[in-house]
């Protein structure tokens, strides 16, 4: 018990040190000290052991002001890789997502829509084994797989409860993938790492609780305090297609009625649309308004209201440092930026919330999925209270 306790003590500092250093890197064994309150011995012996395994590296450096060399530690961003994958309705992307978040390798899948999730789940196993082969990657240092998918995903059970775009229910997918593949798997919905991204390689760098939204196919957000993600009860906080804003308003596909996605969601401004004219994509419904038809404009001035609502309404709710919104509306039309930066803030946000948090879009684009899935893993393995937890 007692030998276990300090093996405990000693993997959790040596995490604490590697995760300060892959945060806040560079940094002097001096400020580890400072920041942990471990002592300056435990500090080093920590730092020489993650130096031989090849997780960091030391430069020196002249520090500003006084001239003098420090010896700074950075983390070796190749000694730890993940697998990030990213499913959506038609295809998926697949990349190799290093320490620093960056994508170094990448391949992509089309998906058939009509086909199991067996037979995509197989396709993906073996785009992950042909790209580990093609570019000649360390397979020890590839220490899981990440998912990212819409829907609601059972993250705990490594399972997807339902997911309405890829028509999959009651999936099996880390089960299923580890057999397939070997590595430790980690699944959750693609708005959460997506956010997870944002936060520690994007567009809310630095920020302490920041909430992404994402106007898309649906309509939902994710909130990230300190760092992590918060999941609510069943890993479904955030879920706000579905709030209802107006109880006599559209019927939803949920079978409630005035659910907020229903003047968001681009398949039910489309159907709107589709009511006055044949128009097939969210392009066409833009170029109507733009052309001067009046019921495109009625149609894309209310959807926007109600973007400038959400962002309002989730403000209120979550009161956080910086809304990064995402998703087609917000990132394919420059009209809907231009009427949130003149009036999100102005006239929407509750008046003691208004310059309290900033909005953002999103920097990493439609690399998020696959960067956030990747970090999903490597936190995955960096836990060791899990570890822990696996080996008892
Ligand atoms: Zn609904």
């Amino acid at each position: 018990m007692q030998k276990h306790d300090q093996d405990y003590i000693r993997r959790k500092n040596r995490s604490t040190v590697f995760e300060l250093i892959r945060k806040h890197s560079p940094l002097s064994r001096a400020e580890i000290a400072r920041l942990t309150g471990m002592s300056p011995t435990t500090v080093s012996r920590i730092v020489s052991e993650l130096y031989q395994q090849d997780f960091m590296h030391e430069i020196e450096q002249t520090t500003t002001g006084v001239g003098r060399k420090a010896v700074m530690l950075h983390v070796n961003p190749g000694s730890v890789l993940s697998v990030g994958v990213e499913i959506d309705r038609s295809g998926i992307r697949i990349g190799i997502v290093d320490l620093d978040g960056k994508v170094v390798h990448s391949t992509q899948v089309t998906r058939d829509s009509r086909e199991t999730p067996e037979a995509t789940l197989e396709r993906i196993a073996s785009a992950i084994e042909e790209l580990i082969q093609a570019e000649d990657i360390d397979r020890r240092k590839v220490v899981g797989i990440g998912v990212g998918l819409p829907g609601i995903v059972d993250y705990a059970g490594g399972s997807v409860v339902l997911s309405a775009q890829l028509g999959w229910k009651q999936t099996d997918i880390a089960g299923e993938l580890r057999r397939l593949t070997g590595f430790e798997v980690a699944v959750d919905n693609e708005l959460k790492v997506r956010a997870l991204a944002e936060h520690q390689y994007g567009s809310a760098r630095g920020s302490s609780r920041s909430v992404l939204i994402g106007f898309g196919s649906g309509v939902g957000s994710s909130l990230i305090i300190d760092g992590e993600i918060y999941r609510g009860e069943t890993n479904s906080a955030g879920e706000i297609g579905h709030t209802v804003v107006d109880p006599g308003g559209l019927l939803c596909e949920c079978g409630k009625v005035g659910c907020l996605q229903t003047y968001i969601a681009e398949a039910s401004l489309v159907e709107q649309a589709n009511k006055i004219k044949p128009i097939g994509s969210l392009e066409e419904l833009f170029q109507a308004r733009k052309d001067g038809e009046y019921w495109a404009a009625s149609i894309v001035d209310r959807a926007m209201t109600f973007v400038a609502v959400t962002v309002s309404n989730i403000a209120c709710v979550y009161n956080p440092d910086t809304v990064i919104l995402t998703g087609k509306l917000v990132e394919s039309f420059p009209e809907v930026r231009d009427f949130i930066s003149d009036k999100c803030m102005d006239q929407f946000v509750w008046e003691p919330l208004r310059g309290t948090f900033q909005i953002v879009y999103s920097a990493l684009e439609s690399d998020g999925v696959v960067i956030g899935s990747g970090i999903l893993a490597q936190n995955l393995f960096l836990d060791i209270d899990r570890q822990m937890e696996q080996a008892d």
